[in-house]
């Protein structure tokens, strides 16, 4: 492992085509029961041999273990009901029919323990877990049982701290929390959302992150990073209060993005995941660009802090596209920190 600049990905990468159809977002599985279950380790070690092939620093599953970033963990949960859907607008953005929440929520077993122990019995790498975060939780249902937003994101983070240490008793180094809910109710972030992921993380032994994006490059995402004109500020409405924050690592969005970079000043000390690789685009980036965000970044995230990744998640992505991509990030970190031990 790089001791500087270590590299690693925001989250989920392509799945091979007999286990998922591919180059799609909460794609079916095309196996079942023992099958599936063998199937999603075997997809999981080939995940992380692109990993290891492309030299990433901090592995992970590339979630090859579920079909969506938030569905798949409340699935696992009681208290939501899969058949009762409504339709809701998601992240303000899209509508889409989504479970109901019809009583109290409680995770009756572990969701992704024994997945994070297998992963961890395949390397020694360090291995990072993604979870989703609290707010987008409750962006992503209908809730007729707490009818109430922070309410109902508070239980859930206390779902997921019970996940979140089992995560880190099983030898997950790093839990990462997707909140791309964080970017656009500001207000809520400030209010509640970050108190609700502390209590997420509270206790528990092993780093912590929070993944804070754009989306992946569908279309709704696409469309609606167009009405957001020619500077991104989004972030400048929740940094202050999550550099006050217990979190340990903040995973940005900033290749293609029109995030100012300075921006970055206003969590100084933390450790920032950089998205030095846009997910949006077929394009594969030259090493030399995934070099320029670094360098540009190294201005306002001390070099120890930095951490090369990915803008969001692969899995929408050709295999051979996402794999361009994981060997232009270690390539472009590799140039950095060239430039750094000079
Ligand atoms: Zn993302």
């Amino acid at each position: 492992m790089n001791e500087w600049l270590p590299t690693s990905t925001a989250g989920s990468l392509p799945k091979p085509a007999w286990l998922a159809e591919p180059e799609t977002l909460w794609s079916a599985w095309k196996l079942q029961d023992r099958e599936l279950i063998e199937g999603k380790q075997d997809a999981l070690r080939v995940s992380l041999h692109d990993q290891q092939q492309a030299g990433i620093d901090i592995v992970s599953d590339g979630e090859q273990t579920r079909q969506h970033f938030v569905t798949t963990f409340i699935e696992h949960l009681s208290g939501v009901d899969f058949e009762q859907r409504k339709t809701v607008r998601i992240r303000d953005r899209y509508d889409a029919s989504v479970p109901s929440v019809v009583g109290p929520v409680a995770r009756e077993k572990p969701v992704f323990v024994d997945d994070a122990r297998f992963l961890r019995q395949q390397t020694d790498q360090p291995i990072k877990w993604a979870l989703p975060g609290p707010m987008t939780m409750v962006d992503t249902l209908y809730d007729g049982h707490y009818k109430s937003r922070e309410k109902l994101a508070w239980e859930f983070a206390k779902i997921l701290n019970q996940e979140a240490r089992e995560l880190a008793a099983a030898g997950v180094d790093i839990i990462q929390f997707d909140e791309p809910a964080f970017n656009v109710f500001f207000d809520e972030v400030n209010d509640w959302g970050i108190a609700a992921l502390e209590k997420a993380i509270e206790g528990v032994e092993c780093e912590t992150a929070v993944h804070i994006c754009y989306g992946y490059g569908i279309k709704a995402n696409t469309d609606w990073k167009k009405t957001l004109g020619s500077e991104w500020r989004q972030y400048e409405e929740i940094f202050p209060r999550l550099q006050a924050s217990n979190i340990d690592i903040i995973s940005l969005e900033c290749q293609n993005s029109h995030v100012p970079m300075e921006l970055i000043e206003l969590i100084r000390g933390k450790k920032v995941m950089v998205g030095a690789i846009d997910v949006a685009t077929h394009t594969i980036e030259t090493p030399e660009e995934v070099a320029n965000v670094l360098r540009k970044a190294l201005q306002f995230v001390d070099a120890d802090k930095l951490y090369p990744c990915t803008n969001c998640g692969m899995t929408p992505l050709p295999r051979a596209v996402a794999q361009g991509k994981l060997n232009a990030l270690s390539a472009g970190a590799a140039i950095v920190r060239a430039e750094l031990a000079l």
